[in-house]
């Protein structure tokens, strides 16, 4: 468990527990729309990361390159603790100086508004591989990936979105904050500061800056895409091996959502892992140094009990006791 935090900065799970439908069958063929505007853009977002690639071991600055790997890591607090563990599965509470630290982390990366994406996730794990779940990865590894966001919604999906309870969001001012000034704040956050920034301070070049941060926000979106798309593909599955979420190691290295079987297993844990961390992004202590500090409270966990229990019950055999 959290090293030096007090049994009272948990609480266990009470009022919160998710309802997974139960699973429909794989989907058959589907008629997709594409939109253009999408590939389009997502293709050159990802050539430019490419030749962002080439710049930062060419001609960009050292500082630039420094710069970028604290705004990726801001922007991976932004999504895992924010919008994920905190917006999405309410795992834990957090005072308004956090929220808004959050917000503006999450608003680096470019993957859409908290309010989307906490819909979106939500509808991920209520209906998670049917028409309602909007990567279903019943449509394959590359619709789970990345296809889902060039096509348009299945009709299923647009329903339910506007059905699936948000109302705690609705009412969150930070999140309405950002969703009322998005179309502001995403630009600036996601390209014109992160560019400015190394060209004001230390003369960067125009390219430069653009190209090595477009590597962090492409970086960064396909982590996100990899958690739905190889998490829910390959690996073992020790808590339940009734969905498709899997344990996928090399992915751990880079995200929390390498655990995602248990994540699906106990998605109300604020850890979104059995273990006290992942292994790079440590946005479980991140979480807990502001428990620490009270920011963060109400810290919702499975107990070793529960997840011992539940992998023996549902789990396919590959789960081990680790101690802590
Ligand atoms: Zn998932
Ligand atoms: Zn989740």
């Amino acid at each position: 468990m959290a090293p030096n935090l007090k049994e009272t900065d948990f609480i266990h799970l009470q009022a919160y527990k998710e309802v997974q439908e139960p699973l429909k069958p794989k989907a058959e063929k589907r008629e997709y729309t594409i939109l253009y505007h999408v590939v389009l853009l997502l293709a050159y977002l990802h050539i430019g990361a490419l030749y962002g690639v080439y710049l930062g071991f060419t001609s960009a600055k050292w500082a630039t390159v420094v710069f970028n790997i604290f705004v990726y890591i801001a922007g991976s607090y932004g999504v895992s603790a924010g919008v994920h563990r905190l917006w999405s599965h309410r795992a834990y509470k957090a005072k308004m100086p956090l929220q808004i630290m959050l917000m503006l982390m999450q608003s680096l990366t470019g993957q859409t508004t908290i309010f989307n994406w906490a819909r979106d996730h939500r509808l991920h794990h209520k209906y998670c591989d049917t028409d309602a779940d909007p990567h279903s990865s019943a449509r394959g590894v590359f619709f789970s990936h990345i296809g889902w966001l060039l096509v348009k919604r299945h009709p299923e999906c647009l329903q339910r979105g506007k059905e699936v309870d948000v109302s705690d969001l609705m009412q969150n001012p930070v999140v309405m904050f950002q969703k009322k000034y998005y179309s502001i704040l995403s630009p600036l956050m996601v390209f014109i500061l992160p560019t400015l920034i190394p060209m004001y301070f230390w003369n960067e070049s125009l390219s430069n800056a653009f190209h090595v941060h477009l590597v962090m926000v492409m970086t960064g979106a396909n982590v996100t895409f990899c958690v739905n798309s190889i998490a829910h593909a390959f690996g073992d599955k020790p808590y339940d091996k009734n969905m498709s979420a899997t344990k996928s190691f090399p992915l751990s290295f880079f995200s929390s959502g390498g655990h995602h079987n248990y994540h699906h297993a106990f998605p109300f844990d604020y850890r979104s892992s059995e273990f006290a961390n992942d292994y790079i992004t440590f946005a479980t202590d991140f979480i807990n140094f502001f428990a620490r500090i009270g920011w963060a409270y109400d810290l919702k966990y499975a107990t070793p009990d529960m997840i011992a229990n539940r992998a023996s019950r549902t789990g396919d055999g590959t789960y081990h006791h680790h101690d802590e």
